[in-house]
Protein backbone atom coordinates (compact mmCIF):
# COMPACT_ATOMS: atom_id res chain seq x y z
CA UNK A 1 0.00 0.00 0.00
CA UNK A 2 1.26 3.43 -1.22
CA UNK A 3 1.05 6.94 1.72
CA UNK A 4 -2.00 8.35 1.43
CA UNK A 5 -1.59 11.19 3.06
CA UNK A 6 1.17 14.04 2.96
CA UNK A 7 1.90 12.75 6.66
CA UNK A 8 2.22 9.47 5.70
CA UNK A 9 4.91 10.46 3.44
CA UNK A 10 6.55 12.30 5.67
CA UNK A 11 7.09 8.92 7.75
CA UNK A 12 7.45 6.58 4.70
CA UNK A 13 10.52 8.76 3.49
CA UNK A 14 11.78 9.53 7.48
CA UNK A 15 11.82 5.56 7.28
CA UNK A 16 9.88 4.90 10.41
CA UNK A 17 8.92 1.73 11.41
CA UNK A 18 7.29 -0.06 14.25
CA UNK A 19 10.67 0.16 16.92
CA UNK A 20 8.53 -2.10 19.64
CA UNK A 21 8.18 -5.12 17.32
CA UNK A 22 9.24 -6.96 14.32
CA UNK A 23 9.33 -3.14 12.11
CA UNK A 24 6.16 -2.94 10.71
CA UNK A 25 6.20 0.10 8.19
CA UNK A 26 4.28 2.78 10.12
CA UNK A 27 2.69 4.62 7.24
CA UNK A 28 0.64 2.12 6.62
CA UNK A 29 -0.58 2.33 10.18
CA UNK A 30 -1.42 6.31 9.26
CA UNK A 31 -2.88 5.73 6.06
CA UNK A 32 -6.24 3.98 7.28
CA UNK A 33 -8.42 6.08 9.33
CA UNK A 34 -9.29 5.14 13.03
CA UNK A 35 -11.15 5.81 15.76
CA UNK A 36 -8.70 5.44 18.68
CA UNK A 37 -5.00 5.86 18.38
CA UNK A 38 -3.42 4.28 21.33
CA UNK A 39 0.38 4.57 22.78
CA UNK A 40 1.84 1.47 23.81
CA UNK A 41 3.60 3.02 27.22
CA UNK A 42 3.68 -0.48 28.99
CA UNK A 43 6.78 -1.60 28.80
CA UNK A 44 6.22 -5.03 31.03
CA UNK A 45 9.46 -6.37 29.96
CA UNK A 46 11.14 -7.29 33.14
CA UNK A 47 14.36 -4.74 33.73
CA UNK A 48 13.60 -2.40 30.29
CA UNK A 49 13.20 1.03 30.68
CA UNK A 50 13.71 3.08 27.15
CA UNK A 51 10.22 3.94 27.01
CA UNK A 52 9.82 5.41 30.36
CA UNK A 53 13.34 7.02 29.69
CA UNK A 54 11.94 8.83 26.58
CA UNK A 55 8.99 9.97 28.06
CA UNK A 56 10.49 11.39 31.06
CA UNK A 57 12.81 13.42 28.37
CA UNK A 58 10.84 13.88 25.06
CA UNK A 59 7.10 13.83 26.65
CA UNK A 60 6.24 17.00 24.31
CA UNK A 61 7.85 15.21 21.37
CA UNK A 62 5.82 11.90 21.68
CA UNK A 63 2.66 13.83 22.32
CA UNK A 64 3.19 15.95 18.99
CA UNK A 65 3.60 12.65 17.06
CA UNK A 66 0.10 11.30 19.03
CA UNK A 67 -1.43 14.17 17.45
CA UNK A 68 -0.60 13.99 14.26
CA UNK A 69 -1.30 10.65 14.15
CA UNK A 70 -4.76 11.24 15.65
CA UNK A 71 -5.58 14.14 12.83
CA UNK A 72 -3.62 11.90 10.30
CA UNK A 73 -6.40 8.59 10.72
CA UNK A 74 -9.47 11.19 11.84
CA UNK A 75 -9.36 9.44 15.10
CA UNK A 76 -11.75 10.81 17.89
CA UNK A 77 -9.15 10.40 21.00
CA UNK A 78 -5.79 9.60 21.35
CA UNK A 79 -4.87 7.08 24.71
CA UNK A 80 -1.04 6.91 26.29
CA UNK A 81 -1.65 3.59 27.85
CA UNK A 82 0.83 3.60 30.49
CA UNK A 83 1.17 1.34 34.04
CA UNK A 84 -0.05 3.55 36.92
CA UNK A 85 3.11 2.77 39.05
CA UNK A 86 4.94 4.82 37.63
CA UNK A 87 2.85 7.84 39.42
CA UNK A 88 5.55 10.53 38.26
CA UNK A 89 5.65 9.39 34.37
CA UNK A 90 1.40 9.60 34.91
CA UNK A 91 1.94 13.11 36.05
CA UNK A 92 3.98 14.41 33.93
CA UNK A 93 1.75 12.95 30.69
CA UNK A 94 -1.63 14.05 32.19
CA UNK A 95 0.35 17.69 32.17
CA UNK A 96 1.37 17.42 28.50
CA UNK A 97 -1.86 16.60 27.63
CA UNK A 98 -3.77 18.98 29.47
CA UNK A 99 -6.42 21.18 27.59
CA UNK A 100 -6.19 18.55 24.32
CA UNK A 101 -9.51 17.32 24.24
CA UNK A 102 -8.86 14.41 22.33
CA UNK A 103 -5.75 13.08 24.22
CA UNK A 104 -5.83 11.39 27.36
CA UNK A 105 -3.95 8.81 29.69
CA UNK A 106 -5.34 4.98 30.50
CA UNK A 107 -3.90 3.93 33.64
CA UNK A 108 -2.62 -0.30 33.54
CA UNK A 109 -1.97 -2.62 35.90
CA UNK A 110 1.59 -4.05 36.72
CA UNK A 111 1.02 -7.19 35.04
CA UNK A 112 2.90 -9.17 32.37
CA UNK A 113 1.89 -8.94 29.29
CA UNK A 114 0.24 -5.63 29.19
CA UNK A 115 1.95 -4.51 26.43
CA UNK A 116 0.61 -7.30 24.11
CA UNK A 117 -1.74 -5.26 21.52
CA UNK A 118 -4.84 -7.20 22.07
CA UNK A 119 -4.69 -7.07 25.74
CA UNK A 120 -4.07 -3.28 25.57
CA UNK A 121 -6.76 -2.85 23.26
CA UNK A 122 -9.31 -4.35 25.13
CA UNK A 123 -8.03 -2.82 28.42
CA UNK A 124 -8.08 1.15 26.84
CA UNK A 125 -11.45 0.49 24.34
CA UNK A 126 -13.62 -2.32 25.67
CA UNK A 127 -13.55 -4.19 22.21
CA UNK A 128 -11.88 -7.42 21.45
CA UNK A 129 -9.84 -7.82 18.27
CA UNK A 130 -11.62 -10.37 16.20
CA UNK A 131 -9.95 -13.87 16.10
CA UNK A 132 -6.72 -13.38 13.78
CA UNK A 133 -7.43 -10.02 13.01
CA UNK A 134 -5.78 -7.03 13.63
CA UNK A 135 -6.42 -3.73 15.93
CA UNK A 136 -8.18 -1.43 12.82
CA UNK A 137 -10.64 -4.04 12.67
CA UNK A 138 -11.98 -2.38 15.75
CA UNK A 139 -10.97 1.03 14.55
CA UNK A 140 -7.67 1.49 17.07
CA UNK A 141 -4.31 1.95 15.66
CA UNK A 142 -1.47 0.94 18.24
CA UNK A 143 2.43 2.86 18.31
CA UNK A 144 5.06 2.43 20.48
CA UNK A 145 6.83 5.82 22.23
CA UNK A 146 9.71 5.37 19.93
CA UNK A 147 7.95 4.70 16.73
CA UNK A 148 5.49 8.20 17.72
CA UNK A 149 8.91 10.08 19.19
CA UNK A 150 10.03 8.76 15.59
CA UNK A 151 7.01 10.35 13.68
CA UNK A 152 6.79 13.71 15.43
CA UNK A 153 10.44 14.43 13.91
CA UNK A 154 9.50 12.66 10.33
CA UNK A 155 9.40 16.19 8.90
CA UNK A 156 13.01 17.21 9.65
CA UNK A 157 14.83 14.18 10.80
CA UNK A 158 14.93 10.14 9.36
CA UNK A 159 15.54 7.41 11.80
CA UNK A 160 19.06 7.45 11.91
CA UNK A 161 19.50 6.50 16.26
CA UNK A 162 17.94 3.82 18.53
CA UNK A 163 17.28 3.95 21.96
CA UNK A 164 18.00 1.18 24.30
CA UNK A 165 17.68 0.12 27.82
CA UNK A 166 21.46 -1.86 28.34
CA UNK A 167 21.28 -3.75 31.95
CA UNK A 168 21.76 -7.02 33.77
CA UNK A 169 25.71 -7.74 34.43
CA UNK A 170 26.84 -4.73 33.09
CA UNK A 171 28.53 -2.24 35.61
CA UNK A 172 26.29 1.00 34.98
CA UNK A 173 23.08 -0.04 33.74
CA UNK A 174 21.85 2.49 31.66
CA UNK A 175 19.26 3.76 28.53
CA UNK A 176 20.92 5.11 25.48
CA UNK A 177 20.66 6.88 21.92
CA UNK A 178 22.82 5.33 19.69
CA UNK A 179 23.20 5.61 15.64
CA UNK A 180 21.90 2.53 14.07
CA UNK A 181 24.33 0.04 13.04
CA UNK A 182 26.56 0.49 16.09
CA UNK A 183 27.29 -2.98 17.72
CA UNK A 184 26.06 -4.54 20.52
CA UNK A 185 29.46 -4.76 22.43
CA UNK A 186 29.99 -0.93 22.02
CA UNK A 187 26.39 -0.85 23.94
CA UNK A 188 27.41 -3.12 26.22
CA UNK A 189 30.66 -1.14 27.01
CA UNK A 190 28.76 2.18 26.68
CA UNK A 191 26.50 0.60 29.92
CA UNK A 192 30.52 0.35 31.82
CA UNK A 193 30.95 -2.94 30.07
CA UNK A 194 29.97 -7.11 31.17
CA UNK A 195 30.70 -7.71 35.10
CA UNK A 196 30.80 -11.60 34.71
CA UNK A 197 33.66 -13.84 33.02
CA UNK A 198 31.60 -15.77 30.28
CA UNK A 199 28.40 -12.70 29.30
CA UNK A 200 25.78 -13.59 26.84
CA UNK A 201 22.97 -11.22 25.97
CA UNK A 202 19.37 -11.42 25.52
CA UNK A 203 18.19 -9.42 22.43
CA UNK A 204 15.01 -7.73 23.41
CA UNK A 205 14.21 -8.86 26.95
CA UNK A 206 13.84 -11.89 29.31
CA UNK A 207 11.03 -12.99 28.30
CA UNK A 208 10.49 -12.21 23.97
CA UNK A 209 14.15 -11.89 23.43
CA UNK A 210 16.64 -13.95 22.19
CA UNK A 211 19.88 -15.30 23.09
CA UNK A 212 22.57 -13.07 21.26
CA UNK A 213 26.12 -14.54 21.11
CA UNK A 214 27.76 -12.14 18.65
CA UNK A 215 28.61 -9.20 20.59
CA UNK A 216 29.53 -7.60 17.00
CA UNK A 217 25.89 -7.84 15.77
CA UNK A 218 24.78 -4.31 14.96
CA UNK A 219 21.49 -2.59 16.39
CA UNK A 220 18.68 -1.45 14.68
CA UNK A 221 15.78 0.54 14.62
CA UNK A 222 14.05 -1.83 16.69
CA UNK A 223 16.70 -3.02 18.91
CA UNK A 224 14.78 -1.57 22.37
CA UNK A 225 17.47 -3.66 25.47
CA UNK A 226 19.96 -5.87 25.85
CA UNK A 227 19.94 -7.66 29.42
CA UNK A 228 23.62 -9.21 29.68
CA UNK A 229 23.72 -12.34 32.00
CA UNK A 230 26.44 -14.87 32.87
CA UNK A 231 25.84 -17.89 30.63
CA UNK A 232 24.55 -20.16 33.38
CA UNK A 233 22.08 -18.04 34.42
CA UNK A 234 19.08 -20.84 34.63
CA UNK A 235 17.32 -18.26 32.20
CA UNK A 236 19.83 -18.33 29.38
CA UNK A 237 20.49 -21.92 29.61
CA UNK A 238 17.01 -22.44 29.09
CA UNK A 239 16.78 -20.17 25.91
CA UNK A 240 19.92 -21.65 24.27
CA UNK A 241 18.20 -25.48 24.61
CA UNK A 242 16.97 -25.17 21.37
CA UNK A 243 13.87 -26.82 19.27
CA UNK A 244 14.86 -30.18 19.08
CA UNK A 245 15.36 -30.34 22.95
CA UNK A 246 12.17 -28.35 23.66
CA UNK A 247 10.37 -31.26 21.40
CA UNK A 248 12.33 -34.44 23.31
CA UNK A 249 11.04 -32.54 27.06
CA UNK A 250 7.93 -31.86 25.93
CA UNK A 251 7.04 -35.12 24.12
CA UNK A 252 8.61 -37.27 27.70
CA UNK A 253 7.36 -34.54 30.26
CA UNK A 254 4.26 -33.21 29.40
CA UNK A 255 1.35 -34.34 31.86
CA UNK A 256 -1.36 -32.00 30.28
CA UNK A 257 -2.24 -30.53 33.19
CA UNK A 258 -3.01 -27.08 30.68
CA UNK A 259 -1.84 -24.93 33.08
CA UNK A 260 -0.36 -23.23 30.14
CA UNK A 261 -3.62 -22.52 28.54
CA UNK A 262 -5.38 -21.48 31.97
CA UNK A 263 -2.44 -18.56 32.47
CA UNK A 264 -2.15 -17.84 28.28
CA UNK A 265 -3.16 -14.39 28.40
CA UNK A 266 -4.66 -14.73 24.97
CA UNK A 267 -6.58 -17.73 26.09
CA UNK A 268 -8.55 -15.39 29.04
CA UNK A 269 -9.32 -12.86 26.53
CA UNK A 270 -10.72 -16.04 24.94
CA UNK A 271 -9.26 -16.71 21.57
CA UNK A 272 -9.18 -20.09 21.10
CA UNK A 273 -5.21 -20.69 21.57
CA UNK A 274 -4.88 -23.84 23.66
CA UNK A 275 -0.62 -24.14 24.24
CA UNK A 276 -1.34 -27.81 26.02
CA UNK A 277 -2.98 -29.02 22.53
CA UNK A 278 0.04 -27.90 20.79
CA UNK A 279 1.98 -30.31 23.16
CA UNK A 280 -0.05 -32.82 22.61
CA UNK A 281 0.53 -32.71 18.74
CA UNK A 282 4.11 -33.59 19.70
CA UNK A 283 3.24 -37.35 19.77
CA UNK A 284 1.69 -37.53 17.14
CA UNK A 285 4.13 -37.27 13.36
CA UNK A 286 2.50 -35.14 10.59
CA UNK A 287 0.27 -35.25 9.41
CA UNK A 288 -2.06 -36.23 12.38
CA UNK A 289 -0.01 -33.91 14.06
CA UNK A 290 -1.68 -31.20 12.24
CA UNK A 291 -5.43 -30.90 13.96
CA UNK A 292 -3.47 -30.01 17.53
CA UNK A 293 -0.99 -27.86 15.85
CA UNK A 294 -3.85 -25.40 14.93
CA UNK A 295 -3.98 -24.54 18.51
CA UNK A 296 -1.02 -22.59 18.06
CA UNK A 297 -2.25 -20.04 15.60
CA UNK A 298 -3.54 -17.47 17.83
CA UNK A 299 -0.60 -17.45 20.17
CA UNK A 300 1.69 -13.96 20.28
CA UNK A 301 4.74 -15.64 21.63
CA UNK A 302 4.78 -13.68 24.90
CA UNK A 303 6.04 -16.74 26.51
CA UNK A 304 4.33 -16.63 29.73
CA UNK A 305 3.33 -20.08 29.72
CA UNK A 306 6.86 -21.27 29.34
CA UNK A 307 8.53 -19.15 31.73
CA UNK A 308 5.84 -18.44 34.67
CA UNK A 309 3.10 -21.14 33.94
CA UNK A 310 4.68 -24.88 33.30
CA UNK A 311 5.60 -26.46 36.50
CA UNK A 312 7.55 -28.78 34.75
CA UNK A 313 9.91 -26.18 32.86
CA UNK A 314 8.54 -27.18 29.82
CA UNK A 315 8.64 -24.76 26.34
CA UNK A 316 4.73 -24.69 25.15
CA UNK A 317 5.44 -20.83 23.94
CA UNK A 318 8.69 -21.72 22.26
CA UNK A 319 6.75 -24.91 20.51
CA UNK A 320 3.70 -22.75 19.86
CA UNK A 321 6.20 -20.33 17.85
CA UNK A 322 7.61 -22.83 16.47
CA UNK A 323 4.57 -24.54 14.89
CA UNK A 324 3.10 -21.38 13.89
CA UNK A 325 6.03 -20.81 11.68
CA UNK A 326 5.52 -24.72 10.30
CA UNK A 327 2.25 -23.49 9.84
CA UNK A 328 2.99 -20.51 7.73
CA UNK A 329 5.30 -22.37 5.70
CA UNK A 330 2.45 -24.35 4.55
CA UNK A 331 0.33 -21.56 3.74
CA UNK A 332 -1.97 -22.11 6.79
CA UNK A 333 -3.50 -19.15 8.99
CA UNK A 334 -6.59 -18.46 11.04
CA UNK A 335 -8.22 -17.89 7.94
CA UNK A 336 -7.77 -21.42 6.60
CA UNK A 337 -8.04 -23.02 9.60
CA UNK A 338 -10.80 -25.44 10.81
CA UNK A 339 -10.61 -23.91 14.40
CA UNK A 340 -12.10 -20.98 12.71
CA UNK A 341 -15.52 -20.97 12.53
CA UNK A 342 -16.34 -17.27 13.03
CA UNK A 343 -16.69 -17.53 16.38
CA UNK A 344 -16.12 -14.23 18.45
CA UNK A 345 -13.54 -14.00 21.32
CA UNK A 346 -15.25 -13.14 24.66
CA UNK A 347 -12.80 -12.82 27.85
CA UNK A 348 -12.72 -15.15 30.57
CA UNK A 349 -14.73 -13.54 33.74
CA UNK A 350 -11.63 -15.05 35.76
CA UNK A 351 -9.13 -13.16 33.82
CA UNK A 352 -8.20 -10.38 36.12
CA UNK A 353 -7.52 -12.33 38.80
CA UNK A 354 -5.08 -14.49 36.41
CA UNK A 355 -3.08 -11.67 35.45
CA UNK A 356 0.71 -12.17 36.19
CA UNK A 357 2.24 -9.37 38.28
CA UNK A 358 5.63 -8.28 36.88
CA UNK A 359 7.35 -8.56 40.66
CA UNK A 360 6.12 -12.09 40.42
CA UNK A 361 7.56 -12.85 36.98
CA UNK A 362 10.77 -11.27 37.47
CA UNK A 363 11.35 -13.38 40.72
CA UNK A 364 10.30 -16.90 38.64
CA UNK A 365 12.90 -15.49 36.22
CA UNK A 366 15.61 -14.88 38.57
CA UNK A 367 16.13 -11.49 37.69
CA UNK A 368 15.62 -9.80 40.87
CA UNK A 369 19.42 -9.48 41.99
CA UNK A 370 19.57 -7.14 38.13
CA UNK A 371 16.76 -4.68 39.48
CA UNK A 372 18.45 -1.42 38.76
CA UNK A 373 17.32 2.22 37.37
CA UNK A 374 18.68 2.62 33.83
CA UNK A 375 18.48 6.43 33.14
CA UNK A 376 19.40 7.75 30.00
CA UNK A 377 22.59 8.50 28.65
CA UNK A 378 22.94 12.24 27.77
CA UNK A 379 26.18 12.15 25.75
CA UNK A 380 25.85 11.39 22.10
CA UNK A 381 28.00 8.57 21.26
CA UNK A 382 29.68 8.31 17.68
CA UNK A 383 30.93 4.76 17.30
CA UNK A 384 33.92 4.85 14.25
CA UNK A 385 32.25 2.27 12.28
CA UNK A 386 28.70 1.48 11.54
CA UNK A 387 26.98 -1.53 9.88
CA UNK A 388 23.17 -0.49 8.91
CA UNK A 389 20.84 -3.61 7.83
CA UNK A 390 19.07 -2.84 4.55
CA UNK A 391 16.56 -4.68 6.15
CA UNK A 392 15.04 -3.93 9.37
CA UNK A 393 11.56 -4.13 8.88
CA UNK A 394 8.28 -5.87 7.89
CA UNK A 395 8.21 -6.41 4.12
CA UNK A 396 10.95 -6.08 1.22
CA UNK A 397 14.35 -5.15 1.85
CA UNK A 398 16.11 -1.74 0.78
CA UNK A 399 18.18 -1.72 -2.31
CA UNK A 400 21.19 -0.15 -2.16
CA UNK A 401 21.56 3.49 -3.34
CA UNK A 402 25.36 4.34 -2.41
CA UNK A 403 28.68 2.57 -3.87
CA UNK A 404 31.65 1.30 -2.07
CA UNK A 405 33.92 4.47 -1.59
CA UNK A 406 31.42 7.16 -2.07
CA UNK A 407 31.17 9.93 0.80
CA UNK A 408 27.78 10.24 3.07
CA UNK A 409 26.42 12.88 5.68
CA UNK A 410 24.50 11.56 8.34
CA UNK A 411 20.69 11.70 7.11
CA UNK A 412 21.66 10.59 3.81
CA UNK A 413 19.46 8.26 1.79
CA UNK A 414 21.66 4.67 1.73
CA UNK A 415 18.71 2.34 0.92
CA UNK A 416 15.50 2.38 -0.87
CA UNK A 417 12.32 0.77 -2.63
CA UNK A 418 9.38 1.44 -4.36
CA UNK A 419 6.60 3.35 -2.97
CA UNK A 420 4.12 0.85 -3.58
CA UNK A 421 6.23 -2.11 -1.71
CA UNK A 422 6.00 -2.75 1.89
CA UNK A 423 8.94 -1.23 3.48
CA UNK A 424 11.18 1.54 4.40
CA UNK A 425 14.21 3.51 3.35
CA UNK A 426 17.45 2.93 4.76
CA UNK A 427 19.50 6.55 6.10
CA UNK A 428 23.26 6.65 6.85
CA UNK A 429 23.44 7.18 10.77
CA UNK A 430 26.65 8.79 10.99
CA UNK A 431 28.87 10.88 8.42
CA UNK A 432 31.81 9.19 6.66
CA UNK A 433 32.58 6.60 3.90
CA UNK A 434 30.42 3.62 2.28
CA UNK A 435 33.32 0.90 3.00
CA UNK A 436 31.17 -2.25 2.60
CA UNK A 437 27.68 -2.79 1.16
CA UNK A 438 25.70 -6.26 0.78
CA UNK A 439 22.72 -6.79 2.96
CA UNK A 440 23.65 -3.94 4.90
CA UNK A 441 25.37 -1.10 4.24
CA UNK A 442 29.11 -0.19 6.38
CA UNK A 443 30.08 3.07 7.05
CA UNK A 444 33.98 4.15 8.55
CA UNK A 445 33.52 7.74 9.86
S1 LIG B 1 1.77 -26.51 31.76
FE1 LIG B 1 3.50 -27.75 31.08
S2 LIG B 1 3.02 -29.80 31.75
FE2 LIG B 1 1.13 -28.64 31.88
S3 LIG B 1 0.11 -28.98 29.90
FE3 LIG B 1 1.33 -27.15 29.69
S4 LIG B 1 3.28 -27.82 28.87
FE4 LIG B 1 2.26 -29.63 29.68
S1 LIG C 1 3.36 -17.81 24.42
FE1 LIG C 1 2.07 -19.14 25.65
S2 LIG C 1 1.04 -17.77 27.06
FE2 LIG C 1 1.82 -16.50 25.40
S3 LIG C 1 0.14 -16.36 23.92
FE3 LIG C 1 1.43 -18.10 23.31
S4 LIG C 1 0.50 -19.83 24.24
FE4 LIG C 1 -0.32 -18.06 25.30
Amino acid sequence: MAPRSEFARLVRRAGVVGAGGAGFPSYVKVSSPAETVIVNAAECEPLLQKDQEILAHFAPEVVSGLEAVVAATGASRGVIAIKEKHAELVALLEKAVAGKKALGVHRLGDYYPAGDEFCQVYEVTGRLIPMGGIPLQVGVVVNNVETLYNMARAGSTPVVDTFLTVTGAVKSPCTMRVPVGTSMAEAVALAGGATVKDPVVLDGGAMMGKVAEDFSAPLTKTSGGLIVLPREHPLVRRKSAGRAAFDRAGKSTCDQCTLCTELCPRYLLGYDIQPHKVMRSLLFSAPDRKPWSHWALLCCECRLCSLFACPENLNPGDICGFTKGDLAAQKVNWKSSPLNRGQAPKAHPIRPWRQIPVSQLKSRLGLEDYEAEAPLRQEPYAPALVRIPLKQHVGVPARPVVKTGQAVERGDLIGDLPEDQLGAPVHASISGQVTAVTDFVEITA
